[in-house]
């Protein structure tokens, strides 16, 4: 018998929501929610107590534990700025799990390490016909009733001096951060950013990466049409603390600074006091409304590979490692899928 049947509906939604209440999403991510009390340990004892003003049984702390494990409310345990994988081994773990995340954890410092290395690389030996860009978003949620989310564009370039530039291109809209977000943003960014003239590459790196194919796909439609030579690497997950955060960081600050505890009224006064900052580049995104495709039976997980290379429409050659790594080279084929008979409505949202 399965144990969660035990806790009868009505009080499992008590629970669910008395945890949702008390946890709130963590600044800067989607949804990754967090304990207002640091531990479950400290929550226990509160949550025991609400419990019981509604008459409901408190349940042990190891089903506490589970329902907010099943939740995936975490503790704040580690600073998301820390990666849970290399923080892990300092946690007492028996030697048994120890010993099984031992290769994992291998492959992932050696796969950290090495994009690291080519990250750098990359940048310091830059060319003037070459550009770096980071991608990542945001949330801002503390400031506004509505959630505002930000795709950033941080771009790189070698002026004719010499020098590296940096520019910012920043995308708003409370539309919610999926695929059709982040082609809409690409869309406009070509068209605020002349990436024509990097004839020698572009080279986009991002934390976690487009994770879905159809995005890809579209992706590489839109760089096929002006022939624009892509390669876009994918930071180790949670290593990825890139040009972009600081620069996020860089806003919040603009807005504690300007609104000294008032709330943000609108998505146009953010523009507005962000705009003044020299080397920003914000901008209301409107969302693109064209359907996103739907994608052909395919089997790869995106998230293994760090480099893709697009070469031809739905074509792409995937690494595991970046560049001259001993990766494997493999083509993945990303094919729009074409319903035969009747159309059907695909809602992507
Ligand atoms: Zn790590």
């Amino acid at each position: 018998m399965d144990k969660r049947n035990r806790i009868p509906k009505k009080e499992l939604e008590w629970i669910h929501r008395w945890a949702h209440g008390n946890s709130p999403v963590i600044s800067g991510t989607l949804n990754r929610r967090v304990i207002k009390y640091n531990s479950y340990q400290k929550a226990y004892p509160i949550y025991k107590t609400a419990a019981s003003k509604r008459n409901f049984p408190s349940r042990s702390f190891k089903t506490f534990k589970r329902i907010l494990h099943e939740l995936k409310i975490l503790e704040r345990s580690f600073d998301r700025y820390l990666c849970p994988m290399c923080i892990k081994f300092r946690n007492n773990y028996s030697i048994r799990r120890r010993r099984d995340l031992r290769l994992k954890r291998f492959n992932h410092i050696h796969n950290y390490l090495h994009q690291l290395r080519i990250y750098k690389k990359l940048k310091t030996q830059l060319f003037q016909r070459q550009c770096l860009i980071n991608v990542d978003f945001t949330t801002i949620h503390e400031s506004l009733q509505m959630k505002v989310h930000i795709f950033t564009f941080s771009v790189t370039t070698r002026s004719v001096t010499g020098k590296l530039q940096r520019r910012y291109f920043d995308y708003v809209s409370e539309h919610p951060m999926n695929g059709k977000f982040v082609i809409s943003a690409w869309k406009q960014f070509r068209k605020d950013f002349n990436l024509k003239r990097f004839t020698k590459g572009i080279f986009v790196w991002s934390d976690n990466g487009i994770n879905k194919r159809n995005t890809l796909y579209q992706l590489s439609t839109l760089f096929e049409h002006e022939n624009l030579r892509v390669q876009l690497h994918y930071f180790v997950p949670s290593h990825g603390h890139s040009l972009a955060d600081s620069h996020f960081g860089i806003i919040k600050q603009i807005l504690r600074r300007s609104l000294i505890g008032n709330l943000l009224t609108s998505v146009k006064q953010l523009i507005n006091l962000v705009a003044r900052k020299r080397k920003i580049y914000i901008k209301y995104l409107s969302i693109d409304t064209a359907p996103m495709p739907l994608i052909e039976g395919f089997k790869h997980g995106i998230r293994k590979y760090h480099q893709i290379e697009i070469s031809a429409k739905g074509q792409f050659v995937a690494r595991k490692w970046s560049h001259e790594g001993p990766s494997i080279k493999e083509t993945l084929i990303i094919k729009p899928h074409r319903p035969r008979g009747r159309p059907k409505i695909y809602n992507f949202l």
